[in-house]
């Protein structure tokens, strides 16, 4: 019922998402490991609204989020790089464009950037079909000429390591005038180009973690693509796109973590708070932007405001176990994409626009308390 309504309202949310501008926020929700296991997740709407309840409490008060999209367990990568790749194509005609993954350890955020663990070729992450896009975009593109080349680098603990320095591991300080460290710039010209970027990534992210089991789950991993456009009367383009996958944001129990893994919890909510904040800032429009505040608003501020477009997936876990982390989840990336509607809105929403989508919140109010 509530997905006729909002069909008939489509035209609405056709252009409350034009209002939105450039900060998309997508909610991709996995798998859940165990079949049998119940799902805190009681509806996704075809609007981009999730309803989310605690299965330990049936009888507790639903809660519903909304966002530009909602893709549930079943989505393929595929489904999920359809709605990616505009963003692919705006890289091409000069804008910078930021994509990150947020979400708790183990909610899917590398196997929306990555792919799976076992490197399953077809189901690829958005990393190399993005990659895969650009090469075929630039390549069609007959008078000018385009050079792709791409920097990785992992932030832990407040520090940036490139990941693509062959011999050793350097910290790199970054400069805080220029968003990027001085990091190692390799050309890409192929899919297996790309692959063996991310595996010389990936070993050299390993090979400095050998104290700690999982680091790639407490440190955020970026991979930079720099696309340089030469025409044939010899004017020049450089756009960047940022591909993040983030630290995990679950809480860390303070009472009981202690000496290192503390210190991760800190830096890593620090760096994610600073994040939202950003974000939100943008998204109201302030006249001050907290770039300065975390190593990796710093290095993505190039691609975080101004022309730049924004997208963010909101990773969640199904699993009862997860339902705090999930609200939380749902929490910032709400966060992060309605303030800014309300900010548009404000400049440009007309009345009847505005009854509109009081109409749709008060049908979504309606069918939460019925439940
Ligand atoms: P994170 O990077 O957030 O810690 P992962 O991407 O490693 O989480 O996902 C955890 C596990 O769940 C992996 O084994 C991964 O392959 C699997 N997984 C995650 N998302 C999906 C999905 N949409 N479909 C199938 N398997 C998934
Ligand atoms: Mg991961």
């Amino acid at each position: 019922r509530y997905n006729e309504a909002v069909k008939e309202n489509r035209n609405l949310y056709n252009m409350l998402q034009e209002l939105r501008g450039n900060i998309r926020v997508f909610c991709r929700i996995r798998p859940t490991f165990n079949s049998t296991s119940r799902s805190s997740i009681e509806y996704i709407g075809e609007d981009g609204s999730v309803m989310v309840f605690d299965p330990l409490k049936p009888q507790s008060t639903r809660k519903v989020f909304q966002f530009n999209k909602v893709f549930g367990p079943k989505a393929t990568q595929g489904d999920v790089y359809k709605e990616t790749q505009s963003l692919i194509r705006s890289v091409v005609d000069g804008y910078n464009v930021c994509i990150f993954a947020y979400g708790q350890t183990g909610s899917g955020k590398t196997h929306t950037m990555c792919g799976p663990s076992g490197g399953s070729a077809k189901d690829n992450g958005i990393n190399y079909m993005a990659l895969n896009d650009l090469f075929s975009i630039s390549s069609t593109r007959e008078n000018v000429k385009y050079q792709i080349n791409v920097q990785m680098v992992e932030i832990y603990n407040e520090q940036v390591r490139d990941l693509l320095c062959t011999l050793e591991i350097r910290t790199c300080t970054g400069n805080g005038q220029t968003s990027l460290p001085d990091a190692k710039m390799l050309p890409v010209g192929s899919t297996e180009d790309v692959i063996n970027v991310m595996k010389l990534g990936e070993i050299n992210r390993a090979s400095s973690s050998t104290a700690m089991n999982d680091r790639s789950s407490r440190s955020h991993s970026i991979l930079i693509v720099h696309v340089h456009g030469e025409e044939d009367s010899g004017e020049a383009t450089h756009s960047c796109l940022y591909l993040v996958d983030l630290a995990g944001s679950e809480r860390v129990d303070r009472s009981e973590a202690t000496g290192d893994r503390l210190k991760e919890a800190q830096h890593i909510n620090k760096s994610l708070s600073c994040l939202g904040d950003v974000i939100t800032a943008l998204a109201q429009k302030n006249s001050h932007i907290p770039y300065r505040n975390s190593k990796l608003t710093q290095l993505l501020q190039k691609s975080l405001g101004g022309n730049a477009k924004t997208l963010m997936f909101a990773h969640i876990s199904p699993e009862i176990d997860s339902y705090a982390e999930t609200i939380s989840t749902l929490k910032f990336a709400q966060r992060v994409s309605t303030v800014e509607l309300g900010a548009a809105c404000a400049n440009k929403e007309s009345n009847e626009m505005r009854d509109l989508k009081n109409q749709i919140d008060n049908l979504k109010k309606a069918l939460a308390i019925k439940e």
